[in-house]
């Protein structure tokens, strides 16, 4: 660290932080004692994979930013520099002109998935969600008389943060006490075998799990259901990842129905997972696509709606018509610093072959959690897709009962105490926050996983003995 900020009086800037900033989804209570343990953290720097704080204390971070973020990791001079050049030539203009890193980023993303061709411009993942949201209920006023409105979203899955993205929410506690909500979202059960709510295994799970969708829509009507939207592999709502058998089946299910199948990408999106998107493990073809985090790797804000030639057709403009147009606008979504930032981190994933590298660190990293798995016995299941993994903890094996969720957060504290910056599901399902979460960038190497694997090793074996 170069201790820039250390020189300042960094008790100054701990103490504006206290009395100025709401941080985000934690209490504030804990940082009222006069005790320095009750200062907020706040990150100064990073280089690589690791950050330091306002103590000049070293973390190896295995959550990317804390949440799923920083996918090529940090102090990235050359995203740095080509955000720079574009903000001297130009910082904005109102998305309903174009820009030069707009299209020069649109026609590579769109060069890394195949059937889609249409690039709308936003500034989060929660907004992108919206947009997709959006064109569905004006499809649905312009073709079916508003009719086909309503949107499936699944149990467990999160889509934001806006009232309308949390009305298609599937994780009760992130969403109480903000209704009511925007109707007509509709929930459909999860996928997650480990827990399972049919007697059943493997691929004739997955069926299973998608066949309960088709049930909800022959309940609801197909001529009122619009869209289905899910995560193709859920983050928050516990690293779900669908059995075999489900993708295909779900696919089959939106066709039989004419249903725009809207996949959000905001996590898995742009290299998590080994492959540029999710959905792309599973040979699925959306209609929409929705991604954030990942796209510019946090180095400047910038999230995506993306849809086929089918979508965007039903939206070109018909000039007898004044309304028959997607009537919308994202004022940051017109920053040109979000597509300078995306092009430079997709070109870096190419030149170092970070899906390769994500996809051999991610095995070695499961194997990994299985060794621990087969040492605590707290662990009942591991589960997860390239640098984006789970390891589920309960009381008691055979009954799966979930351990108290204190116990998960002081196993992530533990991990913190040591320099290992983990995550846990934090206000998900209730009674469900007992997920251990890792998402390290996609440059760790075997010796950064087995540094936090020896991390949660050791705190697990402080927290249950
Ligand atoms: N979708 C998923 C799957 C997410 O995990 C999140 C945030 O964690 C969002 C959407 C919302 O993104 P944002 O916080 O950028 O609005």
């Amino acid at each position: 660290m170069d201790g820039k900020v250390l020189d300042n009086d960094i008790s100054k800037i701990v103490e504006a932080d206290r009395a100025h900033v709401w941080h985000h989804l934690i209490q504030h209570q804990p940082f009222t004692g006069p005790d320095p343990k009750s200062d907020p953290r706040i990150i100064v720097e990073g280089r690589g994979m690791r950050v330091w704080d306002q103590k000049g204390k070293e973390h190896l971070d295995a959550v990317s930013g804390g949440v799923w973020t920083v996918n090529v990791g940090y102090g990235r001079e050359r995203i740095a520099n080509a955000v720079r050049d574009q903000l001297i030539k130009l910082p904005y203009f109102a998305g309903s002109a174009g820009s030069i890193p707009g299209a020069m980023f649109s026609e590579k993303l769109i060069s890394k998935m195949p059937g889609l061709s249409r690039v709308y411009y936003t500034n989060s993942g929660s907004e992108a969600n919206e947009k997709a949201f959006k064109m569905v209920r004006q499809i649905a006023h312009k073709r079916y008389g508003g009719k086909k409105h309503k949107i499936l979203f699944r149990e467990r899955d999160y889509h934001g943060t806006t009232i309308t993205a949390l009305s298609a929410g599937g994780q009760p506690e992130r969403g109480a006490q903000y209704g009511p909500y925007t109707p007509g979202f509709v929930e459909v059960p999860h996928c997650l075998e480990y827990r399972a709510q049919w007697d059943l295994s493997g691929e004739e799970y997955g069926i299973a799990a998608a066949n309960a969708i088709e049930e909800v829509i022959l309940r609801e009507g197909p001529d009122t259901v619009g869209a289905l939207c899910l995560e193709p592999v859920t983050a928050g709502g516990g690293v779900i990842v669908p059995p075999e058998g489900y993708w295909p089946r779900v696919q089959e299910i939106c066709r039989k129905y004419d249903i725009l199948l809207h996949i959000d990408e905001v996590v898995c999106g742009v290299g998590r997972t080994g492959t540029w998107f999710g959905y792309q493990h599973y040979g699925v073809e959306p209609d929409f696509v929705t991604m954030a985090k990942g796209v510019a790797s946090g180095y400047a804000a910038i999230a995506c709606c993306v849809t086929n030639e089918k979508v965007f057709e039903l939206f070109r403009d018909d000039a007898a018509d004044p309304l028959n147009y997607f009537r919308d606008i994202s004022t940051f979504g017109g920053c040109t610093a979000g597509p300078a930032a995306a092009l430079e981190n997709m070109t870096i994933i190419e030149e170092e072959n970070l899906l390769e590298n994500t996809v051999a660190m991610g095995d070695y990293m499961l194997d990994q959690l299985a060794a621990l798995q087969d040492k605590h016995k707290v662990i009942g299941e591991v589960r997860g897709k390239g640098l984006f993994l789970g390891a589920e903890l309960v009381a008691d094996r055979s009954t799966k009962e979930p351990v108290d969720e204190k116990l998960a957060q002081a196993v992530v504290a533990d991990c913190n105490a040591q320099g290992v910056i983990i995550g846990v599901t934090n206000r998900s399902l209730p009674g469900f926050n007992n997920t251990l979460c890792y998402s390290p960038a996609l440059i760790a190497t075997r010796d950064d996983i087995d540094e936090i694997v020896a991390a949660t090793d050791k705190a697990l074996t402080k927290v249950f003995g």
